[in-house]
């Protein structure tokens, strides 16, 4: 058989284990939420705040979804036509046009530019932001916190970008099968060890204080059956007024961490209900589920690319020999750009799942719905939530059911259990 009748082989199997691993894995049967419940529960909210919320989010969409435009077109503008290629070869200019000066600058150029050219949406949003008060840390902080996030980025393309050309080289023939298995080690590792690397780069995290929030969160740990370390405040508050809290790590690392927002706003049992979602995450293993999901579909993805890259129209269309060369980026980028924005629903989908799930656990760990639900007041208000979203805009990109679902879940569970 020759490496493309083992790369449809390839393919074949994992897009049978990726639907495997999705049934399995995936909290397809959601909680109860009654349209009934979320429309009593939309009453119940201030009509000034959920306003605030809508209007907030009205002031979002423009920018939001002129950085998704404009982001798909510089992708395709890039990989579609030979302009990219043309911009990684000029990246490799002052080097001779070595390979590897046009795989890691060449890909990082291509990289830059989309980023700058939707660069003024995310000012849009952090102006946004600074309008309504949810950002507290000015442009010279969102400037920063840009900065980092793009050296960091930078760092892992480069990375990934040497790593992946240097086994196009090596191997001509068969580095889809190399580059799909580099891939799902990829998501693996950025999955488990990117949190612990570049949580510190963005948070300063101190050990909560001994009292008795932090003796109850510790316990509702054990009792939960998910022991951590410790509980540790984030300073989110130098850049926000947004509340959260998560729990990261594995096994003897795991650590609960409460944003110091969530401290200030809530009171200590909304803070625990919070938590009790978040253990919620890590007794289900939802962080393997999305790896392994992940780590299935990034392998099955690179399959697929090798794949189309012997449909010549398309290399001509990027002026390009071969799809495993440098100058074939731009073309790879367009491609999983796009894959990226049909993808999105689905992902959408499994992440709010995935949350409903946590949110029964919250409520069967504390027992205690009339709590959850003014959490979920609290946190719609302070994060300036719109409580019951556009349908369209729910299902193309919500990661979370809506403020109403999660309130009418309470609700559900409370009239089930009669508490
Ligand atoms: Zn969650």
């Amino acid at each position: 058989m020759t490496p493309r009748g083992w790369a449809l082989l390839a393919l074949a199997a994992l897009a049978a284990a990726l639907l495997l691993a999705a049934a399995l894995l995936i909290p397809w049967a959601r909680p109860l939420a009654p349209r009934a419940d979320q429309l009593a529960a939309l009453r119940t909210l201030p009509a000034e705040q959920v306003a605030r919320g809508r209007a907030f989010h009205a002031a979002l969409r423009p920018g939001g979804y002129g950085a998704l435009a404009v982001g798909l077109l510089v992708a395709l503008a890039l990989g579609l036509t030979p302009l990219g290629a043309r911009l990684v070869e000029l990246a490799g200019r002052p080097f001779g046009d070595h390979w590897v000066a046009r795989a890691v600058l060449g890909g990082l150029a291509v990289v830059l530019v989309a980023d700058l050219l939707t660069l003024p949406f995310s000012a849009w949003r952090q102006s946004v932001l600074t309008r309504y008060g949810l950002s507290t840390h000015g442009w010279s902080g969102w400037a920063v916190d840009l900065l980092k996030s793009y050296a960091v980025s930078a760092v892992i393309a480069a990375l990934a970008l040497l790593g992946f050309y240097t086994v196009t080289r090596l191997a001509p023939r068969w580095w889809w099968a190399f580059g799909a298995a580099g891939a799902a080690g990829l998501v693996l590792l950025l999955s488990f060890v990117l949190p612990v690397l570049v949580e510190p780069v963005f948070n300063r995290f101190t050990p909560m204080e001994p009292g008795p929030l932090r003796q109850e969160l510790v316990g509702l740990a054990a009792r939960d059956g998910v022991p951590v370390r410790d509980v540790l405040v984030a300073d989110a508050s130098r850049r926000t007024r947004a509340v959260n809290a998560y729990v990261s790590g594995l096994g003897p690392t795991r650590r609960v961490v409460v944003y110091d927002t969530l401290l200030r706003e809530a009171t200590p049992a909304e803070v625990t209900s919070v938590v009790a979602h978040e253990l919620g995450h890590a007794k289900d293993r939802d962080v393997w589920a999305g790896t392994l999901l992940g780590a299935l579909g990034a392998a099955a993805a690179v399959v697929a690319l090798y794949l189309l890259g012997s449909w010549s129209a398309l290399l001509r269309l990027a002026g390009v020999d071969s799809i495993a060369e440098p100058r074939a980026f731009p073309l790879l980028l367009a491609l999983v750009t796009v894959v990226g924005l049909v993808a999105a629903p689905a992902q959408a989908l499994v992440s709010r799942l995935v949350e409903a799930r946590a949110d029964a656990h919250a409520l069967a760990l504390t027992g205690d719905p009339a709590t959850f639900e003014a959490m979920q007041r609290r946190l719609a208000g302070v994060n300036l939530a719109d409580p019951d979203p556009p349908r369209w805009e729910y299902l193309w990109s919500a990661s979370h059911p809506s403020t109403v679902e999660r309130m009418a879940a309470a609700r559900a569970y409370a009239r089930e259990t009669g508490r």
